[in-house]
């Protein structure tokens, strides 16, 4: 019968790869309903062939693409488009933050015939069976969905309230294990020799005007139980022998609780994990949580510290009561309870006047030397402002006042000057102006060099010492230009940052 599922993960990262959640969700939702296979990108030496060798066996009616802004797109704009010029008849769904941020593009395009807008754990089976039993009337009623009807109209349908987490099915681990070794995907990172990443949670309850979680979640997050969280690392401890977990939830911190009763779940299993939180969320836990929360194995969080200045802070809409002095005492506090906090800072925010927009940046530069004053052991994360298109806040209204505009066409996303605009390096904003971008780019080359991150286990030793006597004279004099012999000796020892493919691993 013609109508196997392909499922899709175009490849994110050239490094070693982490187990590819988004399609195993996609997958679990229609396992045992629908005959699918899955496609990652990241283990197939050239998954187009891979992809077309099912297509050809007349099988497959429909593809479905997970589509993350960045690298994925390499793969998922040509694949599709191919898809559609060879075998027009397969149906092509996209979901993922690329799809549901910048459908428009999508739809237009004419390759993609379906966005799932959010999670699609009832929106992705609902549509193949509608499809399959030649119910389309029925198709605007399928929530989380954006289409083009036969006018040529988009139709998004209504937004689904976000499911009870403990009631989606489990993850097919065992199916995705027949297509690829899922031990494969078990990395060796700073924190464990087999690390596994997770997601239990979906959304976030913040609107921080810059974050592309938040046009897709509108402030709203489920995560869920401590139990079901443990039983699944449980089964990875059982069958795998892992030793650390990466939660890649938006904002794994959001409930005390249930991080509280998965540390005691963990505590005796050796365990070591990460994630990614709020500064004023986690600062209401007390010093004894965060102890406890380190003796069961949180080793390290992910912070988006953005600025410490307080109206800037505001003009970001972060939501919640961080300032700049809560930044500064809640390092501490994480120093304190041994957990180490690694900070993102987003700067070039747009501003008035172009010197209001430098100023800002010295301004946070030194902001960043004074935490690592407090607590050297802070990891430190820059990115550069990149707008996400949360239409009708003042923060859009400013940057498109600004002249910055959105690429109209799916080629255009992947022109070169495009297609690391999303990993947030890529300087495509008219108020940052060249010798901005240097200064940043030269404060960071000097700050990794004087302060290399412990996430690359490469760098110790003899490689740390030398890297930080190399690096001392620039970091405290502030002379920061043209730091080539820093530059050189990360290339030399291919020094990995962090937020270009996650940790470093192998
Ligand atoms: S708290 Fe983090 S995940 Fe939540 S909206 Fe803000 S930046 Fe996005």
């Amino acid at each position: 019968m013609r109508n196997k599922v392909i499922i899709f993960n175009p490849r994110s990262a050239n490094g070693k790869h982490r187990i590819p959640n988004s399609i195993l969700q996609v997958g679990a939702s229609i396992h045992g309903k629908h005959q699918y296979v899955f496609v990652d990108g990241n283990l197939e030496k050239d998954p187009w062939q891979t992809i077309e060798d099912y297509l050809k066996t007349g099988e497959f009616r429909y593809f479905g693409s997970t589509v993350m802004p960045g690298p994925q797109l390499r793969q998922a704009i040509p694949f599709t488009k191919k898809i559609r010029e060879a075998y027009p008849d397969v149906i092509t769904v996209w979901g993922g933050y690329f799809a549901s941020n910048q459908y428009k593009v999508a739809l237009e395009s004419g390759v993609v015939d379906y966005v799932i807008n959010g999670p699609g754990d009832n929106t992705f089976p609902q549509l193949i069976s509608a499809i399959e039993s030649g119910d389309t009337d029925t198709i605007f009623l399928i929530r989380n969905l954006i289409y083009k009807n036969e006018k040529g109209d988009i139709v998004k349908t209504a937004v689904e309230a976000l499911l009870d987490q403990d009631t989606l099915p489990k993850l097919p681990y065992d199916y995705l294990n027949s297509f690829y070794p899922v031990r494969n995907y078990l990395a060796k990172t700073f924190m464990g020799r087999k690390t596994l990443s997770y997601h239990s949670s979906m959304g976030c309850p913040f609107s921080c005007s810059f974050c592309a979680v938040v046009p897709i979640f509108n402030a709203k997050w489920k995560g869920m139980s401590a139990a079901r969280i443990y039983e699944d690392v449980k089964y990875f401890k059982e069958k795998y022998n892992i030793d650390a977990v990466e939660f890649h939830d938006n904002n794994f911190f959001t409930s005390k609780k249930r991080v509280l009763e998965f540390s005691e779940l963990i505590m005796d299993d050796n365990i070591s994990y990460w994630g990614e939180g709020r500064i004023d969320t986690i600062n209401m836990y007390s010093d004894d949580d965060l102890k406890l929360m380190r003796r069961a194995g949180c080793r390290m969080i992910f912070l988006g510290a953005e600025t410490g200045n307080d109206a800037v802070l505001k003009q970001m809409n972060k939501g919640g009561t961080q300032t700049g002095r809560m930044i500064r005492d809640f390092v501490l506090r994480m120093k304190n309870a041994d957990i180490i906090p690694e900070l993102s800072f987003v700067l070039g925010m747009p501003a008035d006047t172009e010197k209001e927009v430098y100023d800002q940046i010295l301004w946070d530069i030194n902001f960043i030397k004074e935490i690592k004053r407090i607590n050297p052991d802070a990891e430190i994360i820059i990115y550069l402002f990149s707008p996400v298109p949360t239409e009708g806040s003042a923060l859009y209204r400013q940057i498109t006042d600004a002249g910055f505009s959105f690429p109209e066409t799916l080629e255009e996303w992947i022109s070169p000057s495009w297609e690391n605009f999303d990993l947030r390096k890529n300087p495509l904003t008219p108020w940052l102006k060249p010798y901005m971008i240097d200064t940043i780019r030269n404060f960071e080359t000097v700050l990794n060099g004087y302060y290399p991150t412990v996430s690359d286990f490469r760098i110790k030793g003899y490689k740390r010492h030398l890297l930080r006597a190399v690096s001392g004279i620039r970091y405290k004099t502030g002379w920061y230009h043209f730091p080539y012999e820093i530059k050189a000796l990360q290339k030399i020892w291919k020094y990995r940052q962090p937020e270009i493919e996650g940790f470093y691993s192998e």
